[in-house]
């Protein structure tokens, strides 16, 4: 156990591992990330290095570290918002307990999950913590969204990002996990190289044929026959999974954007993407360009939109008719 389970982020742990061994820790951290990319793992495993006594902390296997593990430890309180937001009852609840000694360890620690949904009342009652915390407090804040925090929260945390795998810490991972797939690269490039979406996906047994879907929709969208793109949007306007199924189309014209742009390195398309690439009246390079940079933009917007009240299958005819480049 301890730091080298998680896999990748080897500035961000070093940092975390040199200021224990110090003993200079501070009061306030901040770990962003998507969801999926660590955050709650590496916090509760600062939290246990926080009061684990043994050498090179977390040793994982104190009476402390198992406390935190099994969620027993009397100095570790978990925040986690009540419906849509963190509430300031919820942080009102805590002040007072957060203020007394520690009970077994040297600090308390406080783990605050989506800290972005804090409400305006909330977070100012978390400053005032934060603004003069007793010497033995350290709040952990967990987002995805850092830029929805107030700046003035922000400015007293140590903010770390939790930056996606790269391809061979992610092949280790799933074989620790006992995932191993021979589609390594296409769960790499479906998962963005964020550990959790990774293990999600090789947990469905169907994630190979999603991509299929994800890929054929495009393809017959872009060069099947016009008419058959409105049945198709209002097929698709009922499907429960439409955002899913988006993302992957996203991530497919996001490969292919990157493989259209000269010298990449970073592309990792599939071989049997290639003929894809090849689309009628579309064979020029910067041509294609514009064109798969253009749907990456109107996917994203159409995600945004569709966490709001939008007409489903309107939207999709506007998607399908760029995709065919006639608008
Ligand atoms: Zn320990």
């Amino acid at each position: 156990m301890g730091f080298d389970s998680i896999y990748g982020q080897h500035l961000l742990k070093k940092a975390l591992q040199r200021s224990l061994a110090k003993g200079e820790t501070g009061h306030a951290y901040l770990f962003s990330g998507s969801p999926g990319s660590g955050k709650r793992t590496l916090a509760l495993l600062f939290s246990q290095a926080l009061n684990c006594r043994e050498n090179a902390p977390p040793c994982g296997e104190c009476l402390s570290c198992r406390k935190s593990v099994s969620g027993n430890h009397p100095d570790l309180f978990r925040l986690v918002p009540q419906g849509a937001s963190l509430k300031i009852e919820q942080i009102r609840d805590i002040k007072e307990s957060l203020h007394y000694l520690p009970v077994e360890g040297q600090h308390k620690v406080c783990i605050m999950e989506d800290a972005d949904l804090l409400t305006l009342p909330a977070a100012n009652s978390l400053l005032k913590i934060l603004e003069e915390p007793p010497s033995h407090l350290v709040f952990i804040l967990l987002t995805a969204r850092p830029w929805a925090l107030l700046p003035t929260v922000l400015s007293r945390c140590s903010h770390f990002t939790l930056k996606p795998l790269q391809p061979q810490e992610m092949t280790a991972l799933l074989e620790r996990e006992g995932k191993h797939t021979e589609k390594q690269d296409l769960l790499f490039l479906l998962s963005g190289g964020n550990p959790g979406q990774a293990l999600a996906l090789v947990r469905e047994e169907d994630w190979r044929e999603k991509f299929v879907e994800a890929r054929n929709l495009l393809n017959t969208v872009q060069l099947g026959s016009a008419d058959g793109i409105f049945p198709l949007a209002e097929e698709l306007s009922t499907r429960s999974d439409l955002s899913d199924l988006l993302e992957i189309v996203l991530v497919v014209c996001r490969d292919r954007l990157m493989h259209t742009l000269q010298g990449c390195a970073e592309a990792v398309i599939l071989e049997e993407e290639r003929e894809n690439l090849h689309t009628k009246d579309l064979n020029d390079q910067n041509k294609l360009t514009l064109f798969y940079e253009k749907i990456c933009n109107a996917l994203l917007q159409l995600q945004a939109e569709l966490r709001g009240n939008v007409n489903k299958r309107l939207a999709l005819e506007v998607l399908f008719l760029q995709m065919r480049g006639v608008i």
